[in-house]
């Protein structure tokens, strides 16, 4: 039996929050600090002594004996080195200790993370920065503390620097356009993300005996189960004792973390499941994430489990992915993607969802690689997830409001007359959540956009700082034409004007069909021009296009050399990964599964031997037979692993990161695909006594 917990005693009990804040720091510290985070200005050094005092104070009575800056380097994961608070004192003993300096500023040793060229161009050293917007807290009895990460000469190492530089494009952009409304009393205008989290649980036994689960996070061979996803049995299902007791392990680990965690399912694929917060501001909502992830594996294993957040770890069923539910809020409560209530608010409402349909058009290809990783690829345009072509759903009463104004028809929903922005009120939108296109990888979803091409291990920073970023270059060049006319008569008619250009301009990116159609892939590409980067190698380099860096630099998101850094570290990765996985095949199948099909080739014609030799009529059909597909088989497998090792040796000669990525896409990957073939094959013949391998059955039901 758990325990009955007080929850809202427990939120945010690991959490430096703005409760603890208020109660300890003075008047005047807590003061200068909220400035900071609300409005940005610079922290003063004497309130850092005090913050860090306090903090300390409270993280040593929380148990905490160390503090880190914490951060998240282009690895993808977050990164922390520990120093504890003691300090020596004359008389031999210590005194737990932590300055303002340490608080605001650290140095870890940034030559082993991955900086694409950056460190040899500039400063070899980085240093991390804390960023008050988002709370301390304790981990491992470890007081950490959010940072940005930056070479001495500024440019970003990390994943946060860039989210809070385009957090900053969009608000600076939104409040022009929120100016000509007449929104003065809008100070802020910051984004919202809810991601929703998939992930599988297997059980910890077998997933130490499968080498590639070890190696790479997911599988490599394994022949389909006999029973798989489609009795549909698994999906929001009763949820299995041992992933209920591990689901409630896992909610009070993040409420004491403050992190929202509110809803839980299980998913389609067996195995499956899925857990989303209640959302919050970006920045957040992607440190909360790095960290939910973390802790998912974490707890995991108390549970004698084992969390895969790879995108594909089983062929055959779903892979896991996360939604990134998006929405753009001011600092008075009003979520500029819900309509409102009156003509001047729907035309505010209107001119925001233009500025996301042409951002999602203009800038396809930059959302398409933000996601891009070669876990990723397994999904995006297998009929599972959203295409890897970028299309907005807007759901037929919206598409029908739109459609209106570009025809200057009347809406049939509505009073019959031609909706005349900024006259007519728009009508309400049922929010109907059952009205959902899961096909589509941008769905508007009422009152926010659902981005579902995410991959379930990536940071969701990427995403975010390209959607950001390019609604932020739409809304400037709204502004830059709205103010033209601002406090004049013909201001509502050029608004009308262009929201109504924009609806025609950027009505290719407008698909409320079925995305997983073989149709839709020949309309996207042949007839409306949308872009299809099937993998990452061909996603990747349009970071470099001409179109792509004006729009980054001009909003000050990334520098040119942070773009190439970029660019080059990410494909580094796809290479990598992939090659690690080639190597682990090699490894398998010639340390384990050559041998074990042989050892059973060889329990077999020592059958027939000596069932000839009782009489020499017996045919022993099941044994030949078996022995002339093995043997056949067996063949092939040297031959395809053969291949195999030769693209590798090719891959590591390559210099170039566009050739070898390149190669990785037309070589590594269908040699690979065609030794599982050939050894998934075996797998079906082979006596699994002998097989060296736990299969797909017992890595997905085994979990009870
Ligand atoms: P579902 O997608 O399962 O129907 P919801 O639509 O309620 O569930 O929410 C999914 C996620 O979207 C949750 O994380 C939720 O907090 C988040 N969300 C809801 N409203 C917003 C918003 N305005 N901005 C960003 N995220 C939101
Ligand atoms: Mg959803």
């Amino acid at each position: 039996m758990m325990e009955k917990i007080n929850v809202p005693e427990l939120f945010g009990s690991l959490v430096f929050d703005d409760r603890e804040m208020r109660a300890r720091l003075s008047k005047e510290v807590y003061a200068s600090l909220r400035k900071t985070i609300d409005e940005n200005v610079r922290l003063d050094e004497k309130v850092a002594e005090a913050v860090a005092e306090e903090m300390k104070e409270w993280a040593v009575e929380h148990g905490a004996t160390h503090f880190t800056h914490w951060f998240q380097p282009l690895t993808g994961v977050t990164a922390e080195k520990h120093d504890s608070f003691i300090e020596p004192t004359r008389d031999g003993g210590v005194l737990m200790e932590f300055s303002g300096k340490e608080l605001i500023k650290g140095e870890p040793d940034a030559s082993s993370f991955p900086s694409g060229g950056l460190r040899a161009t500039f400063e070899a050293r980085g240093y991390t920065a804390w960023d008050p917007t988002s709370y301390a807290f304790i981990k491992d009895h470890t007081l950490c503390i959010p940072t940005a990460f930056c070479s001495y000469s500024g440019e970003a190492l990390d994943k946060k620097t860039p989210l809070l530089r385009s957090m900053q494009a969009i608000n600076r952009e939104a409040l022009r356009v929120l100016k000509l409304f007449g929104n003065e009393d809008v100070k802020h205008v910051s984004t919202s993300v809810g991601p929703e989290q998939e992930y599988f649980l297997i059980d910890q036994k077998l997933y130490s005996q499968r080498t590639d689960l070890v190696y790479t996070g997911r599988t490599l061979f394994g022949c389909r189960p006999p029973k798989g996803q489609e009795m549909d049995d698994h999906y929001f299902g009763v949820i299995k004792p041992r992933v209920t007791a591990y689901m409630e392990d896992l909610n009070n680990e993040l409420w004491k973390l403050g992190i929202l965690a509110k809803t839980e399912h299980n998913e389609v694929a067996p195995a499956q499941h899925e857990l989303a917060p209640i959302y919050s501001t970006t920045n957040i909502a992607t440190d909360h994430n790095q960290l939910t992830m973390e802790i998912m594996q974490k707890v995991a294993k108390r549970h004698g489990m084992v969390c895969l957040l790879h995108e594909k770890p089983f062929a055959g069923v779903n892979g896991s992915g996360k939604h990134n539910n998006w929405s753009i809020a001011t600092d008075t409560g009003v979520n500029l993607l819900s309509p409102g209530e009156t003509p001047y608010e729907n035309a505010q409402f209107l001119l925001f969802l233009c500025a996301v349909i042409q951002a999602v058009d203009d800038y396809q290809d930059l959302l398409r690689l933000s996601v891009a990783t070669a876990g990723n690829d397994h999904r995006l345009g297998a009929n599972e997830a959203p295409p890897a072509i970028i299309s907005v759903f807007l759901g037929e009463e919206l598409s029908g409001i739109l459609n209106a104004i570009r025809d200057d028809k009347p809406y049939e929903g509505v009073e019959k007359v031609i909706m005349k922005l900024g006259v007519h009120v728009l009508p309400r939108f049922s929010r109907d959540t059952t009205d959902r296109n899961r096909t589509s990888p941008f769905a508007f979803t009422g009152n926010k956009f659902e981005f579902r091409s995410l991959g379930s291990s990536n940071s969701i920073a990427c995403a975010n700082i390209m959607l950001n970023t390019a609604v932020a270059e739409s809304l400037r060049q709204y502004a830059d034409e709205l103010e033209k006319v601002a406090g004049k008569d013909d201001f509502e008619e050029v608004l009308h004007n262009l929201i109504k250009r924009v609806i025609t301009e950027h009505q290719r990116i407008l698909f409320d069909g079925n995305g997983y159609g073989d149709e839709w892939v020949k309309e996207a590409t042949e007839v409306r021009g949308l872009s299809n980067l099937k993998t990452t190698a061909d996603a990747m380099p349009k970071l470099l296009d001409p179109k792509n860096m004006d729009m980054l630099i001009r909003h000050k998101v990334f520098n040119e050399a942070e773009i190439h850094s970029r660019c080059e570290i990410m494909l580094e990765n796809y290479v990598k990964t992939v090659n690690i996985e080639g190597l682990t095949m090699v490894d398998m199948v010639r340390k384990d599964y050559l041998p074990a099909i042989e050892e059973y080739l060889y329990t077999l014609s020592r059958a027939v031997d000596s069932m000839k030799s009782v009489s020499v009529n017996v045919k022993c059909r099941y044994e030949i037979s078996t022995i002339e597909k093995l043997t056949d088989l067996t063949d092939n497998i040297l031959s395809s692993v053969e291949a195999l090792e030769i693209v590798l040796e090719k891959l590591h000669g390559l210099d170039d990161i566009f050739e070898s990525s390149a190669a990785v896409r037309d070589e590594l990957i269908p040699a690979m695909n065609t030794l599982r073939g050939y050894v998934d094959a075996a797998e079906m013949l082979t006596s699994a006594k002998y097989w060296p391998y736990p299969s797909y059955g017992k890595l997905l039901f085994s979990v009870q």
